[in-house]
């Protein structure tokens, strides 16, 4: 089982000139075969080179001016993705709303299935659903943690976040990790 250890990492650049200063733990070193088998994919794979395009692309032009939705109807637009699907959390259902308005007055067919669907917690219910609707990419809202990977596992369409879901935060996932006091209280001390 490999180990890898980028995030302590002073390096930046990731190529091949800064190899002798990385640590012993750079993926370089240790998955070769694994990044020499994600070099082919990135090469050869046409889907994955025109997501890649388009993600460079919508970061670029929107760069500190487009909110996440925005960016997801740009995406959207530039794929000519035109059947979205749309995988909620009933305590978001205001918010999907509002998400629906904006994606359907751009012109995307929006289908919305709900985290109760057919009772109880059913994320593989929403991605079966949505499977059947054909979407084309598929939009998580505030899935609780475990149901969002299980509706990532069970859907057919690509799958993107729009919402992660945090009660304690306003859904502000990275406060605690950029907040001094909930960084100290969630760090075990050694
Ligand atoms: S790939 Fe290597 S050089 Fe880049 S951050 Fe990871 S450890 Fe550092």
């Amino acid at each position: 089982m490999a180990q890898v250890g980028c995030a302590f990492c002073p390096g930046t650049a990731c190529t091949a000139e800064d190899i002798e200063s990385t640590p012993q733990l750079c993926p370089r070193r240790v998955t070769p075969e694994a990044l020499e088998q994600a070099e082919r994919i990135r090469g050869g794979d046409a889907t994955v080179k025109r997501y890649a395009e388009v993600a460079s692309d919508v970061e670029k032009t929107g760069y500190r001016k487009w909110p996440r939705v925005q960016e997801l109807i740009e995406f959207c637009a530039r794929l000519q993705i035109e059947r979205i699907g749309v995988a909620f959390c009933v305590g978001l259902r205001e918010e999907t709303q509002s998400l629906l308005k904006i994606l359907e007055g751009h012109g995307l067919s929006v289908e919305a299935v709900a985290c109760t669907v057919n009772g109880g917690c059913n994320p593989v219910g929403q991605a079966l659903v949505l499977n059947a609707c054909n979407t084309q990419l598929n939009v998580i809202m505030g899935l609780c943690l475990g149901h969002d990977i299980l509706f990532t596992q069970f859907s057919d369409a690509p799958v993107t976040t729009l919402v992660v879901k945090d009660r304690v935060t306003c859904h502000n996932t990275v406060g605690p990790l950029v907040n001094r006091y909930w960084r100290n209280a969630l760090t075990p001390s050694t």
